[in-house]
């Protein structure tokens, strides 16, 4: 952490741009990377509310801003402000990283499904290749995770989503690998994913039966607070492996940190940071 660090006219500024934001934990994230590696960088967050993502980021450009994240319910209204998508964002067509390139180009990327893949490799030693996988949920992460599993190679993957059109609709992104199914198929599956909002803030429901979950299978709830969500122990209380969405969230910002700022992302740092920040909520 450098004491010297400090915001000037020189100073370089990334945001996030959602509705809510008040909750956001990506300032504190980006700020302390910057912070590691004495970068003339500041990052925060803009309250936009819905419908007006992409004016927010017709003004982020004629500001000058270096980079910026996207959050709900911006992720797919913003694609018609920008110059350019990564081809993860056109198949999704959602972005959650906006990267500036020369002085007005805005390009559009996607680093959920990236950084889902690195927190199952890097963080809980799982390769993803030629296994079963059942995602629970189909919004925007659901989408990214889909995509993701089935370009690592996944042997398939099912998803199961509350609204069956939904579903179907996000397994057509992965022709001939993923189908729409049911929670109870988590019992055949290697990776189970949770990429619904079931476990946050007191909700005890499951996203699948706990009687499907055992030894042999990792759990990976995208929910990320509380950091031991009902899933997680669940999962634990049945012999399963199982993590939360802290990994995701870290490796998402990650890969945005290097896009805007060509540097190698301090993981451990901003690890810290999100852990530091989350247990003052509870
Ligand atoms: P979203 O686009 O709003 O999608 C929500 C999905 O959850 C939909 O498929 C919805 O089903 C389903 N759902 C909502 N409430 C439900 C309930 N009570 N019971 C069963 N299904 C329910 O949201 P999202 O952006 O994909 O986010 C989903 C979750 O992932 C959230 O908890 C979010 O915080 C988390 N997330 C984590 C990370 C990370 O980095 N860790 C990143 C992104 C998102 P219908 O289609 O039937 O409405």
């Amino acid at each position: 952490m450098q004491s010297s660090w400090q915001v000037a006219g020189s100073t370089r500024v990334a945001a996030v741009i959602g509705h809510p934001i008040h909750h956001s934990i990506s300032p504190v994230i980006h700020n302390a990377a910057f912070r590691a590696l004495d970068l003339d960088w500041v990052f925060t967050a803009f309250e936009v509310a819905p419908g007006r993502g992409a004016a927010a980021v017709d003004g982020a450009r004629d500001l000058g801003l270096a980079g910026l994240s996207v959050t709900m319910p911006h992720k797919a209204d913003v694609v018609r402000a920008l110059d350019r998508l990564s081809p993860t964002a056109e198949t999704l067509g959602a972005v959650n990283t906006i990267v500036r390139n020369g002085t007005r180009e805005f390009v559009g990327d996607n680093t959920d499904g990236a950084g889902f893949l690195d927190a199952l490799r890097k963080d809980e030693g799982f390769e993803p290749a030629g296994r079963r996988c059942l995602v629970v949920g189909a919004g925007g992460a659901a989408r990214a995770v889909v995509v993701a599993l089935a370009e690592a190679g996944a042997s398939e993957v099912i998803v199961a989503n509350r609204t069956v059109e939904r579903a179907e609709e996000a397994a057509s992104l992965a022709p001939n690998l993923a189908r729409s199914g049911s929670p109870e198929e988590a019992d055949a599956a290697d990776l189970v994913v949770n990429a619904t909002p079931q476990g946050m803030a007191g909700d005890r429901t499951l996203p699948v039966p706990a009687s499907s979950l055992g030894p042999g299978q990792l759990v990976v709830d995208l929910v990320y607070h509380p950091a031991l969500t009902p899933l997680v122990e669940a999962a634990r209380e049945r012999g399963a492996a199982a993590a939360n969405g802290l990994g995701m969230l870290i490796h998402q910002a990650a890969h945005a940190f290097r896009l805007w700022t060509g540097e190698d992302p301090p993981l451990e740092v901003m690890s810290a940071a999100a852990l530091a920040d989350l247990a003052l909520r509870d």
